[in-house]
């Protein structure tokens, strides 16, 4: 489905040259749940920027579904990355806008007409649970809603690719569980590949069937989730 190759990223930081990734091979396949855990200034960001078309490797290779999308131009890249889904750790919602208007937002941008946006909206809200919300504003939720809605929105362009960064790194115990059993499900019903970053071991045993242990930018370990945590 995804695969990185050899992939290097440096940054140029007052004159210096600060590597960030080196020597990264990943493969991920089609309908799992993968984790990759670091610390912090480990190079997640860096890796899920990659992921999402954001930034381009130093050097090496991105292949999703068999196409190098690691040199494609920039019109062909915004097609690709409305089949990547974002949910982020604060949720990154339109606070001036309502629920259905924030899910509705990533429609707009891909051109659909107004009556469709609404409906493909309240079809993705009725998945996470919370259609009955449509007309709240984001203020009048609960941490673990918001972040429900941000679910809702990374799924409504029918994305290929589900990418959650620290999705769950602002939410207490009990919402964190609810959301990772939102995300198991979304992942078993609709058989969508989900890549998860995150600095917590227990998000990674309780919804990942792979992991990647990144630490100064490199992959140190990775594998099935019992193989990996088992034999340390
Ligand atoms: P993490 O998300 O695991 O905290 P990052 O990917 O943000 O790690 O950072 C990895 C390394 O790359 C760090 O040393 C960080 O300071 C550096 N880095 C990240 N982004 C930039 C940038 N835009 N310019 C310079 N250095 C950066
Ligand atoms: P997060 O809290 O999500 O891990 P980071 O602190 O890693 O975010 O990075 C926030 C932003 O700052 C990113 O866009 C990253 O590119 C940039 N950044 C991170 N480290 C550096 C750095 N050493 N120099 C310049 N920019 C950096």
């Amino acid at each position: 489905m995804i695969q990185l190759e050899n992939i290097r990223k440096s940054y140029l930081s007052a004159g210096r040259e600060v590597v960030a990734l080196s020597d990264i091979n990943l493969r991920i396949e089609q309908g799992e749940v993968f984790g990759i855990i670091g610390r912090s200034g480990a190079g997640k960001s860096t890796l899920i920027r990659l992921l999402n078309l954001l930034e381009r490797p130093t050097t090496g290779r991105v292949i999703l579904n068999d196409q190098c999308i690691s040199e494609l131009a920039e019109p062909q890249l915004r097609v690709i990355r409305q089949k990547i889904g974002m949910v982020f750790q604060h949720f990154n919602l339109l606070q001036s806008r309502s629920v259905l208007d924030n899910v509705c937002f990533p429609l707009k941008l891909a051109g659909m007409s107004r009556q469709a946006q609404k409906n493909r909206a309240l079809e993705v809200l009725e998945l996470v649970g919370l259609a009955d919300h449509a007309a709240k504003y984001p203020r009048q939720l609960s941490g673990g809603q918001q972040q429900r809605v941000g679910i809702a929105r990374a799924l409504a362009n029918r994305p290929d690719l589900l990418l959650c960064d620290e999705a769950t790194s602002a939410l207490d115990p009990e919402t964190t569980q609810s959301i990772l059993k939102l995300l198991r499900e979304i992942n078993q019903r609709l058989g969508l590949t989900i890549v998860l970053i995150t600095h917590s071991m227990d998000v990674i045993r309780q919804i990942c069937h792979r992991v990647a242990v990144i630490e100064r930018g490199v992959l140190v370990e990775s594998g099935d989730v019992l193989e990996v945590f088992l034999h340390p």
